[in-house]
């Protein structure tokens, strides 16, 4: 029986979702057996297949070429999933979205800007239908595995959507807060084992928001522990600026 054909692309990313599942050890040896791999440009150099059983895309949309990319590679793919914060969420590309293009593009490209056309900053969802989606910045190797087992399979697998303290709780880790640290725990999606609490940092929301998230509570509480109102909204922005109000 044929393997199924499995492909990798990136839009606009720093590639470290990519380089994360080539980092994921043994399994990913395991995996190989079991699948084709046709694309991938970070360690494959060929290109051979004209269909995709599962496209994998890293990256946000932020110009009209990303966005033909994108539905091409949809139109060629039974499953299409979309890994990593700026794929699920915009990640921290969407920041562009606070500002005008004219003021991003001068921001990078300083006189050049002209010469680089820009679009606002959109998560593959917003564009195209998406069948599974892993957030994170990175992504959590864990999680990688469980969504290719689930997709292989034809089975759903979908984000948790209940807050990261959930987890960090689970972990019996003394609460940020209590420390009089900010976290932006309470508001995040959880799957990531509270990954970054448990190794001394806080969480900046890179899983994207839950769904219905108390933003104003939230803000409350983080003013309490001596935010400013401009710190809050970067806090809140920094890796969901691209999200519609009930899109998270
Ligand atoms: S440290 Fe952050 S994630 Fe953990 S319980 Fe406190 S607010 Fe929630
Ligand atoms: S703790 Fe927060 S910032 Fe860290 S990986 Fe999890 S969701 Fe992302």
């Amino acid at each position: 029986m044929a393997r199924p054909k499995v492909a990798f692309f990136d839009l606009s990313s720093c590639e470290g979702c990519q380089l994360q599942v080539t980092n994921i050890g043994a399994v990913l040896f395991e995996l190989l057996g079991v699948i084709e791999l046709v694309e991938f440009r970070e360690v494959l150099s060929e290109r051979s297949a004209a269909r995709y059983h599962l496209a994998f895309v890293e990256g946000s949309v932020s110009n009209s070429e990303a966005e033909r990319r994108l539905k091409e590679i949809r139109a060629r793919s039974d499953a299409l999933i979309a890994y990593g914060s700026c794929a699920t969420n915009g990640g921290v590309n969407g920041m562009k979205n606070c500002n005008s293009l004219v003021a991003a593009q001068a921001e990078v490209y300083a006189e050049q800007g002209a010469w680089f056309p820009t679009t606002s900053t959109r998560a593959l969802h917003q564009l195209v239908t998406v069948d599974y989606m892993i957030p994170g910045c990175p992504i959590h190797p864990d999680e990688f595995i469980k969504v290719v087992k689930a997709a292989l399979a034809g089975l759903p697998s979908p984000v948790p959507d209940y807050a990261v303290c959930v987890e960090c709780k689970l972990n019996e880790n003394v609460c940020l807060y209590d420390k009089g640290i900010t976290c932006l725990g309470p508001i995040t999606r959880a799957g990531c084992h509270a990954w970054c609490i448990n190794n001394g940092n806080t969480c900046y929301g890179c899983r994207g928001l839950v769904s219905n998230p108390n933003r104003s509570g939230a803000a409350a509480v983080l003013h309490h522990y001596g935010l400013d109102a401009e710190q809050i909204v970067k806090r809140m922005t920094m890796y969901n600026a691209a999200m519609e109000p009930d899109d998270a």
